[in-house]
């Protein structure tokens, strides 16, 4: 497996380097926007920990990670109105995965509703920033 490189672009993201529409974070974990959503409300839970996908983790890293993500799956659920919440996670170019910091994919989903493709279409940034706070009014007020 190749090294982990420090400058793929999440992890500048979760230096502070580039910008990204941020939803969450605490020391662990950081959640943002994905600019190129598969639905309303697809966001990505972030460790700060670097790795390149779930292969090369250190196992401490997946409670906190996994609790970020159950409080995020709940949110998106809760703002979007979903019935169900996808949460996906890819492991090297073979399995899909094209940016290489681990991170979990978290898509609010109605039945019958198509996901849109992985990596398609640039969002409308003033809408991705609508949803993410939309997810932040959920988060300071869940119903479960
Ligand atoms: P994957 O590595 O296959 O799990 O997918 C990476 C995901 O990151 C895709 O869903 C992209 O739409 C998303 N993505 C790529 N660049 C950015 C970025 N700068 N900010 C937010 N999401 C991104």
């Amino acid at each position: 497996m190749p090294a982990y490189d420090p400058n793929n672009i999440f992890a500048k993201i979760l230096r502070g380097e580039i910008p990204s529409i941020k939803v969450y974070e605490d020391s662990d974990t950081l959640v943002i926007m994905d600019i190129m959503p598969q639905a309303d409300g697809h966001v990505l839970v972030l460790p700060r920990a670097p790795s390149r996908s779930l292969l090369d983790a250190d196992p401490a890293i997946f409670k906190p990670l996994f609790e970020t993500v159950q409080v995020i799956a709940r949110a998106v659920q809760q703002a979007f109105g979903a019935e169900g919440v996808l949460v996906k996670q890819f492991n090297e170019e073979a399995a899909g995965q094209t940016v290489f910091h681990l991170h979990v994919h978290v898509v609010p989903r109605k039945a019958g509703e198509a996901l849109r493709p992985h990596s398609g279409k640039m969002a409308d940034m003033t809408l991705l920033a609508r949803h993410a706070e939309m997810i932040k009014q959920a988060l300071n007020s869940p119903q479960t």
